[in-house]
């Protein structure tokens, strides 16, 4: 019997670069890629990808200030460099290569992301990504949470005797859990493979799935190469890829059940309507997100 292999929707290289805060250089893929949109990627409603930069070393640590958000998770992985993040809620943390941060705004919250201190000084090669995970309407409005995890406690699947590594940060593969919790079933693994090693993946037709090439080279189900930077998306026909690493490579691999509710979105806040989202200024102009420093 011949397996079926999961279609191939697209193969999208990084949009046009745009800063975010004066730290962060990052190439959108969604929602601005209309082959996306807001919807196709759903749970995810954003990713931004700071590829790798050279940081030229400052004494000022260089980020994003003061902001809010409301409605939907902001997810951080960092491949190269350290982040510093602080919030309203009280809860701060540093991720550092391989680690990643987990933030619910839920109902609001004010935080602030910057490049770590010290990092800062140093400079050097700085990596990441940024997803937005939006909440169904019945947890918009959740308590603020952060959960920080680090790589060392994350659940790792070895491949081939340690060639590779599948690391998951959220959902499960192969019977292994990662430790994130999340409102609604997302898969988020990073797969660390070395050239000539591979993977095989299987989700539901109806989840969104796609990933993110963050270094080397791969071919899925045996097609044309794939160069790093690119994301691919799927289709929803099959259920099963293979990765198989050209090069040394490190993938992020994304998969969710979709969130089947209408999206409004302006700048920080993300909704079920425009009526939610003038609330959620209101909300915040009267101080209801709470105080943080700048
Ligand atoms: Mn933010």
């Amino acid at each position: 019997m011949s397996i079926k292999y999961k279609n191939i929707d697209a193969i999208l290289p990084p949009p046009a670069p745009h800063m975010v805060g004066d730290g962060f250089r990052v190439h959108n893929f969604f929602p601005s890629y209309s082959k996306i949109g807001m919807q196709g990627m759903s749970p995810f409603f954003l990713m931004d990808y700071n590829s790798k930069v050279i940081i030229p070393p400052s004494d000022i640590p260089k980020g994003v200030g003061v902001h809010p958000h409301r409605g939907f998770e902001t997810v951080t992985i960092a491949y190269h460099g350290k982040v510093a993040h602080n919030d309203s809620a009280g809860n701060s943390g540093v991720i550092g290569e391989g680690d990643v941060q987990w933030m619910t705004a839920g109902a609001g919250v004010l935080h602030k992301e910057y490049h770590e201190k010290e990092f800062s000084k140093k400079g050097g090669p700085f990596q990441m990504v940024q997803l937005w995970v939006n909440l169904p309407a019945k947890h918009k409005m959740t308590s603020p949470k952060y959960q920080g995890i680090e790589n060392k406690s994350m659940s790792k699947y070895q491949i081939d005797n340690k060639k590779g590594v599948v690391e998951i940060i959220a959902g499960s593969y192969k019977g292994l859990n990662g430790s994130a919790t999340s409102f609604t079933p997302v898969n988020l693994f990073n797969v660390k493979l070395t050239a000539g090693t591979s993977a095989d993946f299987s989700f539901k037709e109806s989840f969104n799935t796609g990933l993110l090439i963050i270094e080397g080279e791969i071919k899925i189900n045996d097609l044309k190469s794939m160069e790093e930077d690119n994301f691919v998306l799927f289709g929803h026909e099959g259920e099963t890829f293979i990765i198989e690493a050209l090069k040394d490579s490190i993938v992020l691999v994304l998969s969710g059940e979709p969130i089947n509710e209408p999206v409004a979105s302006y700048g920080p806040f993300l909704m079920n309507t425009q009526a939610e989202i003038q609330e959620a200024f209101d909300d915040y102009y009267s101080g209801k997100f709470g105080y943080l420093d700048d």
